[in-house]
């Protein structure tokens, strides 16, 4: 950089965390008593605290006043973070409206920020140690299939392209898309460059990561050269691994959204399983999109991306149909496995004597006893965990609702409590009915806990094992409960969407939805798509190996088996999904057809949180911006703080962008200017391209 030696020293912009409120969201100055590289790590004081900060790239400033805070320390020993990178942050922290200062203590390893330069010193040279790990074997690569092949040559003209395109990879589960990031990872490598693998949930790391390390060990015997980045590790782990990959040591990174953050000098490529997952948006703090920051983090280091999925975000779809984005398609399952039938079982054909409230079907349980003879797996997915959400009092209509939030307290009976999954209040199941003393409380409704009950009940003798949060809170549970269904210990697994995900299930040969409608009619307009990428992917469980005799299926139960979601699916037609939902929301003006914000208050009070909205309304300068009244949130209350939001819509991204950066600053100046009339205003924030509104 241009900054000048001076014998009186020079200064040094340098981003630190500061809080949103104090208005120091700008790189601040500092006194240093020499000039320090762009990227530099450093600490500084702040009021009475010290901070980690990074020296931010900018114009060169004059000599330091008298006044001007000193650096106080320097990470010499720690090359700086790279141009690419700095520019990483500052493009997210624009467009998230979030400091730069706070965006890097977010996505820094948290031990970074307490460690001194002279801590930090002795674990690089315990990085610098060589590790020997034994020789491995070259590994046996399958022969491609066409489509996969056609698919890898297609990523490798892009590997050699001067301005590659983003690539969209489509392929039903089990159509062999990680063999093809596996090509072109390889493909990078070998090149010298490091690649970036995005997955959507950290119990799938180290299944991939394994997959990965057997494909590549032989390739690269240094034991750091793959590593994960995800928030499960110990602090040291992420520490160690994320300077791996800043020192250049790391050749492949895989991790969840956090790890598009990772230093990476020598960036080849990225890829980004399950692109359309809703985990890759971060839900507080920087609200960013790993997916689209990989995009654009691609785009500018002019390397190629791959976004796979067997159901694409409609963002993304359009964009290939728009030709923005490259296209490529796999469309069998390899090993001939067929994708299971589907079968929309209609629930009006019961007789009204079979209790319609059942979950449990007779002709349900029929076919999970006939897979049940057969020796075949099943699973049975719910997505609602606890044994019912809620309690209830026939006789004063007493319903077990959480005194913080405006939600239910869900019954867990295993541990007799009342659970709250919004804050985690929780207390001990009452002997009677706490408002009229009635004994004769009972359950409403039902999640996998009673699932899992009822069906072992129904089907004695069944192996039934239930996998959700609650089954796998403790570390190696859901290692165990996974190994238990791979050896075949388990006859019916029930469980949340948490089993729909990845596993590679190979004895599963029926899988049931058994009460799916309720997003057919949320408010929330994804909804329809969150719920066919996870019918999709849990029919995807079904049937991966061709070995079964009997055929793969899928029974989804539903009061509305003519839905167009549901005709689809069951002709796994993902096509016509996505064709029936975007001309909606072309029609209704919704992504991606729109660009939106959304701007959440959190209050005391729902009537502070609405005027703090509306204020802020006023201060929209932008008539191009569509601003739509103030709503409370889906859960208005939650911990006994009111939250309320108040949605933006603009026809063209660059639009919203221009105006957010006018009117963010007017928020930060109208709380801090009216902070009397705006105490009881807890938070405040702006979601860019929100998942839910
Ligand atoms: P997806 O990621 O699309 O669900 P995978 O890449 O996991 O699919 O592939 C499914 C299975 O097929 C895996 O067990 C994988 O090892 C295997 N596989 C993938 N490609 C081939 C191939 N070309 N030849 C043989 N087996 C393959
Ligand atoms: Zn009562
Ligand atoms: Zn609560």
């Amino acid at each position: 950089s241009a900054v000048v030696e001076a014998p009186a020293g020079v200064v040094v912009r340098v981003a630190v965390d500061a809080p949103q409120h104090s208005g120091l969201n700008a790189p601040l100055d500092y006194a240093s008593e020499r000039a320090l590289a762009s990227g530099s790590l450093v600490r500084v004081p702040l009021g009475k605290r010290e901070l980690l900060g990074i020296v931010w790239p900018g114009d060169a400033v004059g000599e330091p006043a008298p006044a001007l805070r000193p650096v106080t320390a320097v990470f010499d020993a720690l090359p700086p973070l790279g141009p690419a990178w700095c520019r990483m942050l500052d493009f997210a922290a624009g467009y998230y409206q979030r400091s730069v200062g706070e965006l890097a203590s977010a996505v820094l390893p948290p031990q970074l920020r307490e460690l001194s330069p002279e801590q930090l010193v002795a674990r690089l040279r315990k990085l610098q140690k060589k590790l020997a790990r034994p020789a491995a074997a070259e590994p046996v690569r399958p022969a491609l299939a066409a489509e996969q092949a056609e698919a890898v040559a297609r990523i490798q003209a892009q590997l050699a392209a001067p301005s590659p395109k983003p690539m969209l990879l489509f392929g039903v589960t089990g159509s062999g898309k990680t063999e093809v990031y596996l090509r072109a990872a390889e493909a990078a490598l070998a090149s010298g460059r490091q690649v970036l693998v995005l997955v959507p949930e950290i119990n799938l790391t180290p299944q991939l990561e394994a997959r990965f390390t057997e494909r590549f060990a032989a390739l690269l015997p240094e034991p750091m050269a793959i590593v994960s980045l995800h928030s499960a590790l110990t602090p040291a782990q992420r520490l160690q691994n994320w300077l791996a990959a800043h020192l250049g040591r790391a050749r492949l990174v895989l991790g969840t959204r956090l790890a598009v953050f990772a230093s990476l000098p020598d960036l080849g490529l990225i890829v980004v399983d399950e692109e359309h997952d809703p985990s890759y948006k971060q839900q507080d703090g920087a609200r960013y999109s790993a997916r689209d920051l990989a995009v654009w983090r691609a785009h500018d280091a002019k390397v190629p991306v791959v976004l796979g999925s067997a159901t694409p975000s409609l963002e993304s779809w359009q964009h290939a149909e728009s030709g923005r984005y490259e296209r490529l398609t796999l469309t069998t399952r390899i090993g001939g496995g067929a994708l299971p039938r589907v079968k929309l079982f209609d629930m009006k054909t019961l007789p009204p004597s079979a209790g319609v409230t059942t979950a449990l079907t007779a002709p349900l349980l029929a076919a999970l006893k006939e897979r049940l003879d057969r020796g075949e797996q099943s699973l049975v997915f719910l997505n609602r965990r606890g044994y019912a959400p809620v309690l209830h009092c026939g006789e004063c209509q007493w319903k077990s609702d959480c005194p913080h939030c405006s939600a239910w307290r869900v019954f867990h009976k295993r541990d007799r409590t009342l659970r709250c999954h919004h804050c985690g209040f929780t207390e001990r199941v009452p002997q009677a009915c706490p408002n009229c003393g009635n004994h004769d409380i009972a359950p409403l409704g039902r999640g996998t806990e009673r699932l899992e009950e009822q069906l072992a009940e129904a089907l004695p003798g069944a192996r039934v094992m239930r996998i959700d949060a609650d089954s796998t809170r403790r570390k190696g549970e859901l290692e165990a409960q996974l190994q238990a269904v791979h050896d075949g210990d388990v006859d019916i697994l029930v469980g949340t969407q948490m089993i729909t995900k990845g596993h590679d299930f190979r004895r599963i040969r029926f899988v049931a939805a058994v009460n799916p409608d309720g997003a057919l009619f949320s408010s929330d307009f994804r909804a329809p798509e969150r719920l066919f990428a996870l019918l999709m992917q849990a029919g995807g469980r079904a049937g991966r190996d061709a070995a079964g005799e009997s055929p793969a299926e899928m029974w989804v139960q539903t009061w509305h088996r003519d839905h167009a979601l549901y005709q689809a699916l069951a002709r796994h037609d993902y096509v016509r999904f996505a064709r029936d939902q975007l001309a909606e929301r072309q029609s209704a003006g919704l992504p991606p057809f729109a660009h939106l914000a959304l701007l959440r208050a959190e209050a005391r009070t729902a009537e502070a949180a609405q005027a703090f909205l509306a204020a802020a309304a006023e201060l929209m300068q932008d008539d191009g911006v569509l601003v739509y009244p103030p709503v409370p949130h889906a859960v208005a209350r939650v911990a006994d703080v009111e939250r309320m939001q108040m949605l933006l819509e603009a026809p063209q991204r660059g639009r919203l962008q221009a105006c957010l950066r006018a009117w963010v600053p007017a928020l930060i100046a109208l709380k801090r200017e009216r902070s009397a009339e705006f105490r009881a205003v807890l938070r405040w924030a702006v979601d860019v391209d929100p998942l839910a509104i």
